[in-house]
């Protein structure tokens, strides 16, 4: 017995209300008594969401506890078992205990040229009442925050497409008064574009992307000129971009890689169930 405290730990929540932020942005807010656990480190914590199929009353995931329970879900048949998909904490509030969390809505508009996905599909239908299980933190201090400058940066440089949008909000909402940040957003549509607030001293560039074409991210972060100093980079979102990103900036810009945290949060082509099969060497 260390007395360590657990890091993670499954909460079963449900949706209290929903809110359209843009065309293809949705906020789902959750609520529930075991969410009074659930424990945010801020920036851009991530968690675990576990989605019924359409049918099902509530995610199935099976009754293990402790480290063997992903080997029991993929023991169950993935028509069944719950739908995992990471998200982010774009807010917690403690009374009553709320977890806000903002969807990218891709591919749920027939006029939009992306695929969908199982939980883009329930977001844009979700209704309060619906059941979902999070997987997420049990105390603050835990490895599912990514945004971690060191102290002698002197800028903070972050780029980023609609799913790390909420991070991003998250990062900002963090960052102390006076720190210097360069942010480059991209979203689908104009109207996606939201008032992000924070302490620091924030330099906020939106990029609409065109139905349709590539990330303009590159181009946009190549074609700027980055104050003198040595920034803390935070990259998320397309896998292929975010790599294209992190290049630019070690190998054109002679960033130091140690100070570039870059998170693929979707990959083109592929469902995050496939993203997790390649990470554990299993077939999807
Ligand atoms: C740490 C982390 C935090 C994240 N936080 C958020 C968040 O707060 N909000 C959020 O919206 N997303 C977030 N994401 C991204 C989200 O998990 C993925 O977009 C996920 O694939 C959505 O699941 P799905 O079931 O809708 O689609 P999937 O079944 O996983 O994928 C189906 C198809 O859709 C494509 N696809 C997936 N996402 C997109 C997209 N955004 N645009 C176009 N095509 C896409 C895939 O390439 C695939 O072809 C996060 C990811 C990570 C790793």
């Amino acid at each position: 017995m260390t007395g360590q405290a657990q890091e993670y730990d499954f909460f079963p929540a449900q949706v209290v209300r929903t809110r359209r932020l843009g065309p293809t942005m949705l906020r789902v807010t959750f609520g529930g008594e075991a969410l009074h656990g659930f424990a945010s480190g801020g920036r851009d914590q991530s968690f675990s969401l576990f989605l019924p199929h359409p049918g099902q009353e509530a995610p199935l995931l099976p009754h293990q506890e402790g480290e063997g329970w992903f080997r029991a879900w993929r023991a169950v048949p993935e028509q069944e078992r719950a739908v995992m998909r990471s998200y982010t904490v774009r807010a917690q509030r403690s009374s009553p205990p709320e977890v806000e969390v903002d969807f990218a809505l891709h591919g749920t508009d027939p006029a939009d040229h992306a695929p969908a996905g199982p939980a883009a599909r329930w977001a844009a239908d979700a209704e309060p009442g619906a059941r979902v299980v999070l997987l997420g933190p049990a105390v603050a201090d835990n490895r599912s925050v990514g945004f971690r400058p060191p102290a002698d940066a002197d800028f903070v440089l972050l780029a980023a497409d609609e799913t790390a949008l909420p991070a991003v909000g998250g990062i900002l909402d963090w960052l102390p008064a006076g720190t210097r940040a360069l942010v480059w957003i991209e979203v689908p549509d104009a109207a996606d574009v939201q008032e992000l607030t924070g302490a620091g001293e924030v330099d906020v560039t939106w990029l609409i992307r065109e139905p349709g074409s590539p990330s303009g991210l590159l181009t946009a972060l190549r074609e700027a000129e980055l104050p003198a100093g040595a920034p803390y980079a935070w990259l998320a979102g397309e896998s292929g971009t975010v790599k294209e990103l992190r290049r630019h900036l070690v190998r054109e810009r002679g960033v130091d890689k140690r100070a570039v945290s870059f998170t693929g949060y979707w990959r083109r082509g592929a469902s995050e169930d496939r993203l997790r099969a390649e990470a554990y060497g299993e077939p999807a």
